[in-house]
Order: structure tokens, then C-alpha cells, then sequence
């Protein structure tokens, strides 16, 4: 039988390898200058055969507790985010130490979930992290947690790194954590575990086995890397989780090795640049509610989504604003940009165009997320 993992991994030029604090941190807290040292010599490595690394790192919490000496992890948000400017700095000044080493530069970007709300600055942050690259300098990127709004957090680094795979078209992400793969049980209480090394279909059956594993140090666990699965899958980009603590696990998994779990991306899947914004980028502001006739019109036809198939709006948006399109069982179907404020919409809900215009005139008609602006999931 063919090797599934290699025929994806054949046209492989540029990939993102996120690694978590579980991997960067030793079980008595600090830096695990071990596994550092390992992991930079490995991109580096990785780097002389001529692939594009970008970094997607964590540790900067657990690096600023320790340089910090405080034991517990503090509970108040501002102290937290002080910790973290503390531990940012720490990281990436022994990255940048031990990538010195390898003859290889380092560059930071920190992101937060708002700066990818924003067209312009989301695609800045692509555009800087291609420049960088040019420049033959590696970007290491983590979230930032010193001014970033708790409520809007991405909160997991795991998101992060799949939306930065989406923005700048990777061809594979990696996930380096504390875990082996993906398992069909928990492999910390249960010795029967199998790992699963290929996943065809993010399927609600692959979900329940995610949820509930977890590592003690990150704050991903498995349900977040399955979401960047998701992500990944639905930007047509492969993604293999694996234990960062493996010797040369990225070679290994570049060369097609069954070692983690591979996920398979959907290959009809690569959404558009705009769309992959609207779906991952954009933060959504309000919901409509939709019947059947207009499901099978967005779903299945490829159609825009029209006023008279809308049952119900819920919350306050304006135009250009993001929402959900729920289906009339209450499955969320697909995102997109409104064409209209959401007071505007109640008054032609349910409204063929004919009337519209004859009640309201053009300036309500017709389409209210047009099928370019419109993502199906
Ligand atoms: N951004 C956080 C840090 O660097 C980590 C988030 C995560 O564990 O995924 O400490």
C-alpha cells in the first residue's frame, strides 16, 4: 500500500512546527535547556536542506515563573501577563542563544487574536513573517500575552499555529507536545491505548476521543490540536502531532515515517485566502437563522445567501460585520461578511426580492452574504 503520509509530504517547502510549554519546560519548572538545545539544532538542520521554518512557540508563562521564582501559577491577569512579558524575553533570549550556535537568526512576532480581525494587519503579519523569511531569518511567534484581552484570548498556541499555516500557505504543520499522537483512549490512565497514526476525517467519533487528554503544563491539551486539525484540513494543509522529546522527530516525520498522527487534509478544501480570513481571522459578531430551502441553496448550489430563506437574526451587526449562519436544527453552517446591519435584515427576513423592492427599494436588496464572502463549512 502506498504511503499515504509521503504523498503529501512530497511538494513540502515551508512548514510551521509549533512547540508547547510542556516540551520547553522540565518537570521542576523553568526552561528545559535540554530539549531546546535538541529542538534549534534540529531546525537548523532542517533549515540547511532548504525548508522554510517558522516557529510557533509557548513557555513564555512557565519561563517568566521561574526567572520570577514564583512557584504557583498566579491566578490575576495583569500579574500573569507581567510574568509573561518577563518570560518572553527569557525565551527568546535563549533561542536566539542557541540558534547562534547553528549560524541561524531568529526574529519575534507576537500576535494577538485582535490583530488578525483586521484585514490589513492580519495580512501585515503575513507579509512580515515572508519578509523574514526572505531575509533567511527564522520567525519565531507566540501569542502576546502581556497585552492581550483575556476575554479575547486564542488563549492555545495550538490555534494559533494553524491560522499562521493558513495565513502563509504552509505546506505541513507540526505540533511538538509532550504526547505521542492522538490516542483512541487516554494513554496516561489507560495501558490499552492505542495511538492512531493516520486520521482521514476529523469525524465526531475522532472529537470524543480528543476531549479529556490533556498535559499538565500547556494549556492546549488534545481538543485544541484536533480544532487545528480542523483548521488545517479545511485550509488544505496536512498537520502531525508528535513528542518533541523523539529523537529527530521533524526529519522523521518529513520523511514519512509513521511516527505521531498525521492528519489528512481535505484536498478539495483549499479555501481562498479572503475566505480562510472570514473563517478563522475574523471574529463574528451576530447569527442569522436559515431554513432548509436556503441550506441546500448555500450548501449544495453554491449559491448566495438570500432574505427569504433567513428565519431569525439574533444580536447587533453592521454591515461588513462577520456572523453565523445557523441551520434550522441548529448546526452552525457556515460563516460570512453581511451585506446589511442586522435591523436591516429583520425587515426584509423571509422577503422574496420582488417585494423588497417594491417595499424598501434597492438599497435592501437582495443578497446578504454574497458566495464569495461566504464560507461553507
Ligand atoms: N502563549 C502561552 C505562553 O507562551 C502558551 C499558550 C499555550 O500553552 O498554548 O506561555
Amino acid at each position: 500500500m502506498e504511503n499515504l503520509r509521503k504523498k503529501y509530504l512530497k511538494k513540502v517547502k515551508r512548514i510551521v512546527v509549533k512547540i508547547g510549554s510542556s516540551s520547553l519546560t522540565s518537570p521542576v519548572g523553568g526552561l528545559d535547556m535540554e530539549n531546546l538545545q535538541k529542538f534549534t539544532s534540529e531546525i537548523s538542520k532542517i533549515k540547511d536542506n532548504n525548508l522554510e521554518v517558522i516557529i510557533v512557540t509557548s513557555g513564555a508563562i512557565a519561563a517568566g515563573l521561574k526567572y520570577l521564582n514564583i512557584n504557583e501559577k498566579p491566578k490575576k491577569y495583569s500579574l500573569l501577563q507581567a510574568i509573561a512579558a518577563v518570560g518572553q524575553h527569557d525565551l527568546m533570549r535563549v533561542y536566539s542563544s542557541f540558534f547562534y550556535k547553528n549560524n541561524k537568526k531568529v526574529g519575534q512576532i507576537l500576535v494577538t487574536r485582535e490583530d488578525t480581525t483586521k484585514r490589513e494587519q492580519y495580512l501585515n503579519i503575513k507579509n512580515t513573517i515572508i519578509s523574514l523569511l526572505e531575509l533567511d531569518v527564522i520567525p519565531i511567534i507566540n501569542e502576546n500575552d502581556s497585552v492581550a484581552l483575556d476575554e479575547i484570548k486564542f488563549g492555545d498556541n495550538d490555534t494559533l499555529a494553524a491560522l499562521i499555516a493558513g495565513l502563509i500557505e504552509a505546506d505541513l504543520l507540526i505540533i511538538l507536545s509532550d504526547i505521542d499522537g492522538l490516542f483512541d483512549k487516554n494513554p496516561k490512565t489507560d495501558a490499552n491505548a492505542k495511538l492512531i497514526p493516520l486520521v482521514y476525517n476529523i469525524n465526531e467519533e475522532i472529537e470524543k476521543v480528543a476531549g479529556g487528554i490533556g498535559s499538565s503544563f500547556g494549556s492546549g491539551g488534545m481538543v485544541t490540536k484536533i480544532r487545528s486539525a480542523k483548521i488545517c484540513s479545511f485550509s488544505g494543509i496536512p498537520m502531525a502531532i508528535a513528542n518533541s522529546r523523539e529523537e529527530n522527530v521533524i526529519q522523521r516525520i518529513l520523511s514519512g515515517e509513521e511516527i505521531g498522527t498525521f492528519f489528512i487534509p481535505e484536498e478539495t478544501r483549499r479555501l481562498k485566502s479572503i475566505k480562510r480570513w472570514i473563517a478563522y481571522g475574523m471574529l463574528t459578531k451576530g447569527s442569522i437563522k436559515i431554513d432548509e430551502g436556503a441550506e441546500e441553496a448555500i450548501v449544495n448550489n453554491g449559491k448566495s445567501l438570500l432574505p427569504v430563506g433567513v428565519t431569525e437574526v439574533d444580536g447587533y451587526f453592521i454591515k461588513g460585520d462577520n456572523i453565523v449562519v445557523i441551520s434550522a436544527d441548529n448546526r452552525i453552517i457556515a460563516k460570512g461578511i453581511s451585506n446589511l446591519a442586522s435591523d436591516k435584515i429583520k425587515m426584509i427576513q423571509g422577503k422574496h426580492e420582488k417585494e423588497i423592492l417594491e417595499e424598501f427599494g434597492p438599497e435592501l436588496c437582495c443578497e446578504i452574504i454574497h458566495r464569495d464572502n461566504l464560507v461553507v463549512f
